[in-house]
């Protein structure tokens, strides 16, 4: 669905670059869910944006169903995106002028589909909403918010679904709704998932872990409790150790870290 190939990401910081995304390789597959974790300024939503194509990257190739998105002039990205990928935010990102329904309804005119209106009220009943269209989103709790974005995030069906710490805002009950609906939606539509995430349950739930530390994947395993198979070799993990003395990825078990699978084969 997905592949990265050499991307890195360096940003001009006090006069001089700072590589916050050291050269990194990763595939996911079509229908996969991955959770990527990892401490706070790990460079995670950095890893995310550059999926979306909501950012360039310094080096490297973003490959989205056989498409290298790092080619393409500007327009052409831009309808890529709005038709392969949905992506939530944190903090919802919901247009504060616009109901519910009418938030969902712009990707979909923006593409312009002539059963925008049935379809928006039809993705709300899906998140739980169907009588909150008419909500504007300072109406709304955040978990509601965070179900309308979704909604909007599905809008043109997209086969990638990208979210960047979705629950990150949202109390523990509201959090479980909303992980529960990314989830759902990766099983029933065979949307590929890729979240950040700091909740362990989340991370736990999806097929692959990757963690991120200091701007490079330093584990890439198996995710939940029952799929303890290591999926792909530890990226780096001798070279991280050896740059570390002292710190393995079996320090992966840390609050900021839930759910790798870190035994160093
Ligand atoms: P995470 O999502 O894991 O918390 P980010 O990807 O947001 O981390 O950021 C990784 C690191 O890069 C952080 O130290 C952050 O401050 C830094 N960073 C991110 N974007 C920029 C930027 N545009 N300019 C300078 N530094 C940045
Ligand atoms: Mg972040």
């Amino acid at each position: 669905m997905i592949s990265l190939h050499g991307v890195s990401k360096t940003v001009p910081s006090g006069g001089r670059p700072l590589t916050i995304l050291q050269p990194t390789d990763l595939a996911v597959a079509s229908g996969q869910s991955v959770a990527i974790v990892g401490p706070s300024g790990s460079g995670k939503s950095t890893l995310l944006g550059l999926m979306a194509g909501l950012d360039a990257p310094s080096t490297g190739r973003i490959v989205i169903d056989d498409v290298d998105i790092t080619t393409l002039a500007e327009d052409d990205l831009a309808r890529l995106r709005g038709l392969k990928i949905g992506f939530v935010f944190q903090f919802f990102h919901l247009i504060g002028s616009l109901t519910a329904l009418e938030n969902v309804l712009v990707p979909m005119e923006l593409a312009g589909r002539r059963d925008a209106d049935a379809r928006a009220r039809a993705l709300l009943a899906e998140v739980g909403l169907s009588d909150r269209g008419h909500h504007y989103p300072s109406q709304l709790s955040g978990g509601e918010q965070q179900r309308v974005a979704i909604a909007r995030a599905l809008a043109n069906d997209p086969p990638l679904l990208l979210a960047d710490e979705p629950t990150g805002n949202l109390d523990s009950a509201n959090g479980g709704h909303v992980i529960d609906l990314l989830f759902d939606v990766n099983r029933a539509r065979g949307t590929t998932l890729v979240l950040v995430t700091h909740d362990r349950d989340l991370a736990e739930r999806a097929d692959v872990t990757i963690l991120l530390r200091d701007g490079r994947i330093v584990d890439h395993g198996a995710g939940g409790a029952g799929a303890p198979t290591r999926l792909a070799p530890p990226r780096d993990a001798a070279a991280e150790s050896a740059a570390r003395p002292g710190s393995t990825t079996t320090d992966a078990a840390t609050d900021d870290t839930p759910g790798v699978v870190a035994p160093v084969s």
